[in-house]
Formats: C-alpha cells, structure tokens, sequence
C-alpha cells in the first residue's frame, strides 16, 4: 500500500508556516541578505510557532510531530530563504536529534528539553580547519580531568557559531585512535568561561541572512556528565546527527527548487520578447519544465527518506539519495531562474540570484556531492549496506497532542 496524501495535520501545519513564513521574514529577506543582517529575533520567532522541537515528543519540551513533518517545514522555511532552514538543520538536525537518538534519559530531560521548547539555540560544530570531509584528520581534543574534560582546539563553518548557546562538538578523547578516538560533548556558551570565542567568517559567498563563524577552544572544561555516548562513539553520534541535518538540507532544497519555478513562472508570463510573452518559447519552457519534474522527483525523495523515518527503518541511503539530488537540483534551478530572468536575474532586483548564491553552500555541506555519489555508488555495487544502526531516531508515534499554535 502506497499513501502519498500529506495528513490533516500536515496539510494545516504547511499552510500555517508558509502563511507566516509570507507574512513575517518574505517582506524583509532581500534586504536583509543584501546588507549582512541575521535578525537575532528570528530563532525565538521560529520557535514560539512550535517549530525549533517539531519532531520531539512533549515530554522533551516539543511538539510531538512525524519526521515527514520536519521535512516539509524544511522546505518552506527556505522556500523563504536558506538561513531560517539552516537553523532547522542545525538546531532540530544536527544537535536536538543527537541529543534525542544519543542522550541518556537525564541529559534528554537536561539538555534537550530547552533545545526542544526553543529555551536554547542549538549548534553542532564538527568541522576544523583542516578535516571537512576527513572528519577524523580533527585535531581538537578532550582531555579527562577529575568529573570534567578539557577542550581544546578549533571548530570552524559552524552555522549560527555566534548566536547558539549549546553546541554539539566533537573531540578527541584518544588522538591515536583515528576515528574510534572521537568522543562528542555538549557545550553551553554560557557556562564554558573565557576560552571559548566564537567570531563570524568574513566573506562568505551567501546565505548573508545567515551566520557562520569559528569557535576557539582553549581550556574550555566541559562537565563529564555532557559527554554524549561513551568515548570514542564521537564519530558514530557524528554520521547520525548528520544524517538527520542532511535529511532537512535535502527536504529544504526543494524549497529553493519550487521558489525558482514560481518566480520564473511569473517573471515568463510577464517579459515580453519577439511581441509575446518569453513564456512561449520553448527553450524557456525547457528551463521551467526542468524545474517542475526537480521538484516533483526530490519532493518524493525526501519524502521516501521521512517515511522511512516515520516507521523507525534505516534510511542513511534515502537520506543521502535525497540530499544529493535535491541539493543538485536546487543549484541547477536556481541557475536557470537566472537565465530565465536575463540580466534582471544577474542582480538583485528579483530574490532569484539570492537563490543562487545560497545553493552553492547545501551542495558542499553535509556531505559535499562527491561523498554522496560515492556512498550511492558504493550502495549500488554492494560494498555498503543498509542495516539498522544501533541507535536511531524512534518510529513516529501519533500519541503526543499537537502543541503547534
Ligand atoms: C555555509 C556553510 C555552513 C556550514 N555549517 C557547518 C556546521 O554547522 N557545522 C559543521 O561542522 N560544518 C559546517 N560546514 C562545513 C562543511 O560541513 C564542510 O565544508 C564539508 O564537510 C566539506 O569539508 P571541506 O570544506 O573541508 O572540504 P574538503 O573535505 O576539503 O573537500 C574539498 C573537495 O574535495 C572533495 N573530496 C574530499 N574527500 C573526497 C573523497 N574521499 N573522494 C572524493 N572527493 C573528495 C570534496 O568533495 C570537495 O570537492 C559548513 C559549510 C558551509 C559552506
């Protein structure tokens, strides 16, 4: 059996959030992606509609929605713009998820209860200078000392480094071990004392409505009991958190995908060229049936991976698939909402190079294209399989009442 009709509650929960989404950041986003400015109100507004613990039982301080759910807000928050669905991913993703499938029941109440009920802005912080996709090549280091452990080192490329107050890092506990010396903490700005800085990065090619920025580590004592999983399971709580956050890049994109067709839809039907409508071209055509059929193909694909999700089945492959493609496709579509605009869209007088500068970021992070068309090559010739993970978010159970408002 196949159902791919959205439930009432889906349905009332897109239209709830593309109604704001229009009514509270569209009005403002060109500009404020044109001068550099993250609205620091942002984040308590995403969560005051219910949506920074979307998929987190009440008990954990959220709303008690599916993960088909969490993909679908995704795509409407960049359908608005990249930097509120960043904050999906790395607040719900990367950080409330790891704290969800890893934390013990104490530390789930502890930590992720605020993170959940939006108390916290949750970030996750695995990058260094010198080890993206070689997460193992990181150099940072916990040291244990008594009921504590020290940190030391670098994170870099952290999405929101400068306005988070708890951060998913990673650390080594054992650097001899490469990877299995990987051990994963939880960290609150506020308790971390001076050797703890973050700084924003300067110069970055999009997402301006956005923060990104580096964190120091100098002598930073974490309490043990932030420890997340046993040392040296850092590396395993890593691909897992990120196979949720990649789960809402994947899902985001698409938003990207439908706002390129719909700015291109419009802008076709009113330039005139030749005395008709560039709409009636086909070659224009082309462009925008292009979009159509990457929307309708990715939107599956997430989809796929949220079922998957929904009914507690391994869905890292899904994942990866979706995130590949629809990231690809948003930076494809965004490319010709450009063209389709002409030299209009090589400025900002439309949103669509915003669109473009912007969908470059989603096809690098999270697994850049490369690591994902080798994982999915890697699937189809059988040198990985999907099995379940020890731990993995828990099938979608509708026993929560809705606590969206
Ligand atoms: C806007 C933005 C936000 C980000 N937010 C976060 C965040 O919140 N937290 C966080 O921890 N990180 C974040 N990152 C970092 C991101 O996850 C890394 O940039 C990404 O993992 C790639 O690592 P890298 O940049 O070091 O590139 P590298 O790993 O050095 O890769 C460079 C190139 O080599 C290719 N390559 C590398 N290894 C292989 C291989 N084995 N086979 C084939 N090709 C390979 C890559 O595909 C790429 O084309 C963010 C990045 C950006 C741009």
């Amino acid at each position: 059996m196949i159902d791919l009709e959205l439930t009432p509650d889906q349905n009332l929960l897109v239209d709830t959030v593309r109604d704001y989404m229009a009514k509270e950041f569209a009005p403002t986003i060109q500009d404020n992606d044109l001068n550099h400015f993250y609205d620091p109100n942002t984040f308590a507004k995403l969560s005051d509609l219910g949506l920074m613990g979307i998929c987190f039982p009440e008990k954990y301080g959220g709303a008690g929605m599916d993960y088909v759910s969490l993909g679908l807000v995704s795509e409407e928050l960049e359908y608005v713009d990249h930097s509120f669905r960043t904050i999906m991913s790395v607040h719900v993703g990367l950080c409330g998820c790891g704290l969800y499938i890893w934390g013990t029941e104490e530390q789930k109440q502890r930590l992720l209860r605020p993170l959940a009920s939006g108390e916290r802005f949750g970030a996750f912080g695995l990058t260094e200078p010198g080890a993206g996709s070689d997460v193992a090549a990181m150099q940072s280091t916990a040291r244990r000392d008594g009921d504590s452990y020290i940190l030391n080192g670098e994170k870099t490329w952290v999405s929101y480094a400068d306005y988070a107050d708890t951060f998913l890092l990673f650390a080594k506990t054992d650097p001899a071990a490469h990877h299995r010396g990987i051990s994963a903490f939880v960290v609150h700005r506020d308790e971390a004392g001076p050797g703890f800085v973050t700084q924003p990065i300067k110069h970055k090619a999009g997402i301006h409505a956005g923060d990104t920025g580096s964190i120091s580590l100098q002598d930073v004592r974490v309490p043990a009991a932030n420890r997340l999983g046993e040392e040296g399971e850092g590396f395993v709580i890593a691909m897992s958190s990120l196979e949720n956050g990649r789960y809402t890049v994947g899902a985001g994109a698409c938003g990207t995908v439908r706002a390129s067709l719909d700015y291109s839809v419009r802008y076709a039907n009113q330039r005139q060229a030749f005395g008709q409508p560039i709409g009636r071209f086909q070659l224009v055509q082309q462009m925008i049936a292009k979009m159509y059929q990457r929307y309708e193909a990715g939107r599956l694909l997430y989809l796929k991976a949220g079922w998957l999700k929904n009914r507690g089945e391994p869905s890292n492959r899904a994942v990866s698939l979706a995130k590949w493609y629809c990231c690809d496709a948003a930076w494809d579509s965004a490319s010709d909402a450009v063209e389709v605009h002409g030299a209009y869209g090589y400025s900002d007088e439309y949103p669509v190079f915003r669109y473009l500068r912007n969908a470059k970021a989603p096809v690098i992070y999270e697994g850049t294209r490369e690591i994902h068309t080798m994982m999915q090559g890697e699937y189809a010739l059988g040198y990985r399989t999907e099995r379940p993970a020890r731990k993995t978010l828990p099938a979608y159970r509708p026993d929560a009442e809705i606590a969206l408002v």
